[in-house]
């Protein structure tokens, strides 16, 4: 394990909801990710190839997805499914009956907002509202098994995607604050796509997020010691097992959650350099 371990996060840190889910998940985690800002020296899950090239996959789908959200044609964005996975869950996509005649649309919408001495950032897939009746978060998930609902319902997406639309929304309901009780949440799994999760909420659950968010993160701009989780299960695929002694085998991806605790934190990463697709 190495010494001397920073504990000082930079007071510009901005927060996401990746950065909450390690911390949560494991507070030594999320020290060596974002405050030694250490590379990820070991292989998060078995097999290596096979995981990229899912991530990889599912990168190119959210891609398309948007493109399609934004007015590109169908025809020229199917040119671009170039495997069985792809394929289908863009079959699967078009198929589905979204239901969102009347909505402004806002793909790859990013809002923030002060959260204690921090900021706080989300980036949606897609946002859609219907000003005055209904705000709906999707994001689209392609992972190869679906998670349970209460797996979900405790992610720190839910918690954070929808706290942040009501408290930094306004500007996309007519100036009006969003409402809690208009929100809802929906995971649309591409390969299960009658099976969409569904998280409403309401007043009390927002305001419980709010300041479970804004304690967290006055938590760890105070902490000066971020322990190793007590959770070992945590470590199995987590990359950074090398540093704490916590094994040097990789899980695999279908002994256990690896496939969307894994995908999750990818997928943020990527996110924040995504480009449009040139034609
Ligand atoms: S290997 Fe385990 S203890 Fe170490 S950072 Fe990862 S989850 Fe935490």
């Amino acid at each position: 394990m190495p010494e001397n371990l920073k504990s000082e996060l930079s007071p510009s840190f901005t927060f996401s909801q990746s950065s909450l889910q390690d911390y949560f998940d494991c507070p030594r985690r999320f020290q060596l990710r974002y405050i030694e800002h250490l590379a990820w020296p070991a292989v998060e899950t078995e097999p290596v190839l096979e995981n990229e090239r899912r991530q990889q996959e599912g990168q190119l789908f959210h891609r398309m997805v948007q493109q399609h959200l934004v007015g590109l044609p169908v025809e020229k964005l199917t040119r671009l499914a170039n495997s069985p996975d792809i394929s289908r869950w863009w079959e699967n996509y078009l198929n589905y009956k979204f239901e969102l005649d009347g909505y402004s649309k806002y793909t790859e919408l990013a809002l923030n907002a002060p959260s204690g001495s921090h900021r706080l950032l989300a980036k949606y897939d897609l946002v859609a509202i219907l000003p005055g009746h209904k705000a709906i978060i999707f994001d689209w998930k392609t992972y190869h098994k679906r998670p349970k609902d209460e797996w979900m319902a405790v992610r720190m997406q839910t918690r954070v995607y929808r706290a942040l639309l009501v408290q930094a929304g306004a500007y996309l309901n007519g100036g009006l604050p969003i409402q809690p009780g208009l929100v809802e949440m929906v995971y649309w799994y591409a390969d299960f796509p009658s099976e969409p999760a569904r998280f409403p909420y309401n007043a009390t659950q927002y305001k419980r997020d709010w300041d479970t968010m804004t304690g967290l993160i006055n938590e760890i701009g105070n902490h000066r010691s971020f322990p190793l989780t007590e959770d070992d299960k945590k470590c199995a695929y987590c990359p950074y097992r090398s540093y704490c002694d916590r094994g040097g085998k990789a899980g695999a991806l279908d002994d256990s959650d690896a496939e969307m605790e894994t995908a999750a934190a990818e997928f943020n990463l990527y996110f924040e350099q995504i480009a449009e697709i040139e034609f």
